[in-house]
């Protein structure tokens, strides 16, 4: 069974980012600027969006993070992001979610100027990926449809089928795999007969973020496997389906598998990144 290195693509990457910012930042005479929004102060959101600002510095991206009170409520928000949506030197702007349940996530992504939305979570880029090839992809997908493109897995007339289906990673990658040419079945928790669909999954792509629901038994023989969850188990960080209890037998069955970590996270941090130099690239020529 292959293992599908995102950590080894992820550093490739961002060595190739780093050299076009360096060229771009001498034509154009400033850097990429990309602003990150948190609000409250959950650890692990904090970690995330730390992590991200020291993707962002590594390869020459400006990065402004806003750490906002938990108290803070929508308006104050939304007059922040409006603020950074005039702003020209800002080039991205992410919020990181979830939101606090006082603030509606629907309102706060849709006053996201969608060129300048790198997470591609405003409905203009949503719709966008449907029609058309200039949508700004959301991080996740993009990241493992790179993962599998890098590591020359076919698509074209697979059947891909994807469990979970949120707006984040499940919806956009049945998009994106569609637009590969792949049949496409989306599963989620009111699916009956969950094992029947992922047995036929040559490409099967799991976003659950629950341990143990898929077992080797529910994969078909040979079928490559993209595991998307993320879990703590006693403080280490496992998959949806890998380091699972069955992994001798998932191993056996499997063609390839995404690692826990290593695998889908450093791939949607690589995609940020790329989304951010996009965004740029798009802003430049309009002021050119
Ligand atoms: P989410 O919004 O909670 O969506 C989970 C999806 O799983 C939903 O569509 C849900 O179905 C489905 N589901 C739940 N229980 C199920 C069951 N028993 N059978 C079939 N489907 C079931 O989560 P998400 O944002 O998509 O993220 C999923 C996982 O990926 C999480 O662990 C998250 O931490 C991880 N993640 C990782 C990365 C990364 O960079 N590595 C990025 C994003 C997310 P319903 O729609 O019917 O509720």
């Amino acid at each position: 069974m292959k293992i599908l290195n995102g950590t080894a693509l992820a550093k490739k990457i961002k060595l190739v980012l780093a050299i076009e910012i360096e060229y771009l930042m001498k034509k154009h005479e400033r850097a990429p600027k990309l602003c990150i929004i948190l609000v409250g102060d959950d650890p692990v959101s904090i970690s995330y969006v730390q992590n991200k600002k020291k993707s962002c510095n590594e390869i020459g991206i400006l990065c402004d993070l806003s750490i906002l009170p938990y108290s803070t409520t929508q308006d104050e928000l939304l007059a922040l992001i409006e603020t950074l949506n005039n702003h020209v030197d800002v080039d991205g702007i992410l919020v990181q979610l979830p939101l606090p349940k006082h603030i509606d996530q629907t309102v706060v992504l849709q006053a996201i100027d969608y060129k300048k939305d790198v997470d591609g979570l405003h409905p203009m880029n949503v719709g966008l990926l449907n029609i058309s090839p200039d949508a700004i992809i959301p991080c996740t997908p993009k990241g493992i449809l790179s993962l599998l493109k890098a590591e020359d897995i076919p698509i074209t007339g697979k059947h891909c089928v994807i469990i979970g289906r949120s707006n984040l990673v499940g919806k956009p990658m049945a998009q994106l795999m569609l637009r590969e040419n792949a049949s496409v079945t989306v599963c989620h928790s009111k699916t009956k007969d969950l094992a029947c669909l992922t047995q036929q999954g040559e490409i099967l792509i799991i976003a659950i973020g629950h341990r143990q629901l898929v077992n080797a038994d529910m994969l078909k023989e040979g079928a490559v496997v993209v595991d998307v969850g993320i879990n703590n188990v006693d403080g280490k960080l496992v998959g949806d389906i890998y380091n699972s209890i069955d992994v001798t037998n998932i191993e056996k069955k499997a063609a390839a598998i995404t690692p826990v970590p290593g695998g889908v996270g450093p791939m949607t941090i690589a995609s940020l990144l790329e989304n951010v130099v996009e965004v740029y690239k798009r802003s430049v020529r309009n002021e050119e």
